[in-house]
């Protein structure tokens, strides 16, 4: 049975990456499947086209998360051709980093303006439709980052620990309509934002991961597809890594 039938899904940031995993997991599951993209127009449509031809529906919408007049078009957009979005996947991230003394402040608000105000926005604009539909499931994508300090990462790490300070407010605040707000860690996923590793960098993770691999990107789709379900509504606020056990 595809467990997300009926539902619309808009996933953030989901042209490449754990994003456009996302995408397809749920459109797996049944869901209707909003693409947000904010640059990658041709790997958005190159999705759409695969989740269509399974026979899903889907469409590609590019939007900056950041910006609250984009995202409000966004969602105008989606409840046009899909209607009100149910699911709502905040994936959309940017990672800079660089030491503290060199961090250019202009990256620190990029950083934060893709993950957390971009989380913000989304949210505050889903929340109206799932609460007149007394049901809603948002999930955040965070990392270890917001548990783990990693030198070099005070801008990525102050915006996904800020998702998770924002899932355990909104759990509260939205469990009496029926709405669910978790984060989903992804360990490391080898994608276009840690392509700029080094290949020691890249073993020295790797060796330092309980599992002894990186994540697929089908696993953390795994998690999100599970939380995005109605069996469940009795799970909110948690924080999952799906991190092969780094914040161990
Ligand atoms: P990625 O390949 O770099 O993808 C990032 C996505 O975010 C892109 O699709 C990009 O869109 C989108 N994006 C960035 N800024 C945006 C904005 N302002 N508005 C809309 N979309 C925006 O990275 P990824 O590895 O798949 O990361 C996905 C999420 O997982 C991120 O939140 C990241 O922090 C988190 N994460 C990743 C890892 C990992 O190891 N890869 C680990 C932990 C957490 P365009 O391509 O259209 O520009």
């Amino acid at each position: 049975m595809q467990a997300l039938k009926g539902r619309t899904a808009l996933v953030t940031g989901a042209a490449r990456g754990i994003g456009r995993a996302i995408a397809l997991r749920l459109a797996q599951d049944g869901a209707s499947v909003a693409v947000n993209y904010a640059t990658s127009v041709e790997g958005a449509e190159a999705l759409v086209s695969e989740i269509r031809g399974a026979g899903g529906r889907a469409v590609a919408v590019q939007a900056d998360v950041g910006d609250v007049t984009q995202v409000d078009a966004l969602f105008a957009h989606v409840e046009a051709h899909l209607g009100p979005v149910g699911v709502l996947v905040n994936n959309a991230g940017l990672h800079r980093g660089g030491r503290v003394e060199r961090l250019a402040p202009a990256d620190f608000e990029a950083v934060l303006r893709a993950s957390l105000v971009g989380s913000f926005l989304c949210t505050a604009r889903a929340v109206p439709q799932m609460k007149d539909h007394g049901w809603g499931r948002i999930v955040q994508i965070s990392s270890p980052a917001a548990l783990r300090g990693f030198a070099g990462d005070a801008a990525y790490g102050a915006a996904k620990a800020g998702q998770l300070g924002m899932t355990r407010c909104l759990a509260v605040e939205l469990a009496p309509h029926g709405i669910t707000v978790n984060a989903v860690l992804p360990g490391y996923v080898p994608t276009e934002m840690t392509s700029g590793l080094s290949d020691k960098s890249r073993t020295a993770i790797e060796t330092s991961i309980p599992c002894g691999r990186a994540a697929d990107p089908g696993e953390i789709a795994a998690a999100v597809s599970y939380l995005a379900r109605s069996e469940a509504g009795y799970v909110t606020g948690v924080t999952l890594p799906v991190d092969g056990g780094i914040v161990l």
